[in-house]
């Protein structure tokens, strides 16, 4: 096989303890796949999103694929294994290129922590089903799970909290983890984008480095669900100086050319009754709190800027006025997304249905909120919208949220099989797609998830 090392690395990462159809690709020149691939550096950042299309030529001589990256090398293989029958593939050409630029799955690992192995095999699947990113929470009120040397006490105190009834729960990755599955998820085509929650979404941080909050006085690591009014404080240079280091150590383990920077749920409690936010709102002349947000992520995302990053808000990023250059991820339905669309910035839609993988899958009671797979499979992240705008969507996302999912069983038992409705809702824009159909195929994937051991709920019931 010739060509760049990563065609080697993405052979080599291939999975085998979970249903990626079986390909060999031989090494020795004589190969049975050949890989057509430009020879350039991909390791230098700002890492762009994966380009994932891919061409294959088969003939009776051989199998030829035609790439530029390994998201579309992953891609072609899939393909490839996928219609072989009885080992054999029918002559012609394929060329295929995904709707979507960004297609992605979020893990929460704050609410609940998921081990850097397990993290490397949830990436396996979303590489597996033609996904190019993994948006990977890594602060919160329940936990940060980050290491940053120059601030141990995020990981001494603020990687465990003391629950109700007196146990301690928590943990935390190692640099080396986290290099380590940046890398792995890069040999499959993936991109990882951590965040980094500000300003609100900081009580574990504020329980390990008092200042950082408004009044300067101890919390514990948050044991409870919701929205902490415990936030960084907006009138303190020191927090900037805190985001600089942390921003400094994330951009050194992450080559993502997006760095996601949280935004959401930002109680303004605390601000309303601290001198020194109160004099940042003067000295700036912020009208109201509001404006002292936009001010909070406007100064991250030039921070981020500044190093060569582009950062991503959640849609409340629009409140008070949004930063110039950021991506918004609209959550709260599709109307951030298509405000800043308009506005002409870019937008990621993982509007809370059908996106939230954390939601049941079907309605028990008349105000259950359920994501059906059918539901996830009907979604379109630019509907509606004129093309000027369309254009600026850049994809779609799935988030699982982890406050009710306390084991990785749980986890899969949540995406399976939403993620395969996710994964051609992303990739095909094909108007026709059916669901009767699209159920066919999911069934012999399903089988093949529960082959390897990974749980799944039945599609009759999901
Ligand atoms: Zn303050």
């Amino acid at each position: 096989m010739r060509g760049p090392d990563w065609i080697a690395a993405v052979v080599a990462a291939l999975p085998r303890h979970h249903p990626f159809p079986a390909v060999e690709v031989a090494g020795d020149g004589s190969a049975v796949i050949t890989v057509i691939a430009p020879d350039r550096a991909t390791s230098r950042p700002p890492r762009e999103l994966p380009d994932a299309s891919y061409r294959i030529d088969t003939s009776p001589a051989d199998i030829r694929i035609t790439c530029t990256e390994p998201a579309g090398l992953v891609a072609a293989l899939r393909t490839v294994g996928c219609l072989t029958v009885d080992g054999s593939l029918a002559c012609g050409t394929i060329e295929d290129t995904p709707a979507f630029r960004y297609r992605g799955v979020h893990l929460d690992v704050c609410r609940h922590f998921f081990t850097a192995d397990f993290v490397k095999r949830y990436i396996d699947v979303i590489a597996a089903l033609g996904f190019n990113v993994f948006h990977w929470h890594l602060t919160e009120d329940q936990g940060w799970r980050i290491p940053i040397d120059s601030w141990p006490q995020l990981i001494a105190t603020g990687s465990h909290r003391t629950e109700a009834d007196g146990s301690r729960y928590g943990g935390a990755y190692s640099r080396a983890e986290i290099a380590d599955v940046v890398a792995h998820a890069g040999s499959l085509g993936v991109l990882v984008i951590p965040e980094i929650e500000l300003p609100g979404h900081a009580q574990a941080a504020i329980a390990s480095y008092r200042r950082l909050g408004c009044r300067g006085e101890p919390v514990p690591v948050w044991n409870e669900w919701g929205i902490s009014k415990e936030v960084f404080c907006a009138g303190n240079d020191d927090v900037f100086g805190f985001l600089a280091d942390v921003f400094d150590v994330v951009t050194d383990l992450f080559p993502s050319r997006y760095i996601h920077i949280g935004g959401d749920e930002c109680p303004r409690d605390r601000w309303m009754e601290c001198p020194r936010c109160r004099q940042r709102m003067q000295d700036q002349a912020l009208a109201d709190a509001d404006q002292l947000q936009s001010y909070f992520v406007r100064r991250a995302a030039r921070m981020l800027e500044g190093l060569g990053r582009t950062a991503i808000g959640w849609d409340e990023i629009l409140e008070g006025g949004l930063p110039e250059g950021t991506v918004v991820m609209s959550w709260r339905g599709t109307d951030g997304g298509r405000a800043a669309a308009s506005a002409g910035n870019d937008a990621i839609m993982t509007p809370l249905s059908p996106c939230y993988f954390n939601m049941m899958h079907i309605a028990h009671d008349p105000d259950d909120v359920a994501v059906s797979t059918e539901d996830v499979f009907a979604f379109d992240p630019a509907a509606g919208l004129d093309p000027r705008s369309a254009g600026r969507v850049l994809g779609g996302q799935a988030c699982l949220w982890t406050e009710g999912i306390e084991t990785e069983e749980k986890a899969q038992r949540m995406l399976m099989p939403r993620l395969l409705a996710m994964s051609e809702a992303l990739w095909s824009a094909d108007p026709a797609r059916d669901f009767t159909e699209f159920s066919a195929r999911a069934r012999s994937w399903l089988r093949r998830f529960e082959e390897s051991g990974w749980s799944v709920t039945p599609l009759d019931r999901a």
